[in-house]
């Protein structure tokens, strides 16, 4: 079977790591240092703090920017559900926003009705790592005086104008082993704000700048040289990665025809870097992964619900319509396009697109 998500695994991370172990320094040490003066510099940032996953770096990057109980934070319904539980984290209110059709991000021309006096940041989600349309969003930001706060876990190495995905406010990504890069679990977050990055670590280790003397309230969410370790050698691969999937994505767009799936559409003015190839299925989308994976091709669904329509969102009250992203979590169905696929199995890919049998249910 042709797995949808596959972490490329070499011989330089193995060396890597494997030096760290034998350092006996294996816990957050010079190797993290390292990670994040080069994760920065890819940001074009001047502050990167890495941290032991992206929930806790979006869980971080609100509590850095103080916000909590009695704030609103404006974000994507359709999203995986850390985006939102971040929020919820700090006591502050997650306020969803219907996406664009188009791109499956935050729909700016519907974010401004949603601003209130307790709006404090918006957080768009790059999703699919395609990056969100931040024009429209900076200038709301600016007009409202919110900080953006960029879920950016999908979209390492994306663009906007540009301009790299976690340059535009605080910033955070996930290094989870699906991800364009990975360190099996980690996060990082970026921000040119020399005060959050401050805050960052603080609370990043138990509020202490001084062993033993605690200044602040903090946690202990920080990262490990070995996966750091790990985190350097991926990010040294990183350009190469993501021009196969680019590459992958291209293979797929031009080859799949078939009339029941529309393959993704991409903005001019983004560099999507493909962390998942999404298109939609009209109709017979439970057909369409049986089918594919008799065909030894895996798919999967990102996401079956939109955040609001999950249970506990629910019980909380959070369900209203959002009809695009109730659509687009009908319709989605990612397919592989990872930077280790064959030409073969890229052929195979789009072949086994090509012969899905869905007419009568499209009848339906
Ligand atoms: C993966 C992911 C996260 C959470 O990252 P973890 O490292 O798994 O905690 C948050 N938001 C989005 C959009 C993600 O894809």
């Amino acid at each position: 079977m042709i797995a949808v998500a596959k972490p490329q695994i070499g011989p330089e991370e193995e060396a890597a790591v494997l030096a760290v172990l034998r350092s006996g320094m294996i816990a957050q040490g010079p190797q993290t240092e390292r990670f994040e003066h080069a994760f920065a510099e890819l940001c074009d940032v001047q502050h990167a703090v890495a941290v032991s996953n992206g929930t806790v770096a979006l869980h971080l990057a609100l509590l850095a920017h103080d916000i909590g109980p009695g704030d609103e934070v404006i974000t994507s319904p359709f999203s995986f559900i850390a985006t939102a539980n971040s929020i919820l984290m700090t006591g502050a209110r997650p306020v969803f926003v219907d996406i664009d059709a188009d791109d499956f991000n935050l729909d700016p021309t519907l974010v401004e009705a949603a601003i209130t006096p307790r709006t404090r940041a918006i957080m768009p989600v790059h999703l699919y790592g395609q990056p969100a349309q931040m024009d429209a969003l900076l200038a709301l930001a600016q007009r409202y005086n919110l900080q953006i706060i960029e879920d950016a876990a999908q979209a390492v190495g994306a663009c906007y104008r540009g301009r790299p995905a976690g340059s535009f406010g605080t910033a955070c990504f996930s290094l989870y082993a699906t991800k364009n890069i990975t360190t099996g679990e980690g996060g990082m977050i970026t921000t040119n704000d020399a005060a959050i990055a401050e805050r960052l670590r603080l609370l990043r280790a138990h509020g202490m700048r001084v062993r033993y003397y605690h200044e602040h309230f903090g946690y202990n969410f920080r990262i490990t040289d070995l996966q750091s370790a790990l985190g350097l050698a991926q990010l040294g691969k990183l350009a190469t990665f993501n021009q196969r999937r680019i590459a992958n994505a291209a293979y797929l767009d031009a080859h799949i025809s078939h009339p029941a799936i529309s393959t993704p559409r991409v903005r001019p003015e983004v560099r999507h870097v493909y962390h998942q190839y999404t298109v939609r299925v009209q109709g017979g989308r439970e057909a369409a992964i049986k089918q594919l994976a008799a065909a030894g091709v895996g798919a999967a669904i990102f996401y079956p619900l939109t955040i609001p329509q999950q249970p506990f969102y629910r019980a909380q009250g959070y369900e209203v319509p959002m009809p695009v992203a109730e659509q687009a979590a009908r319709d989605v169905l990612a397919l592989p396009v990872h930077p280790g696929l064959s030409a073969e199995e890229l052929a195979q890919v789009a072949d086994a697109v090509n012969a899905l049998e869905l007419v009568a249910e499209l009848v339906v």
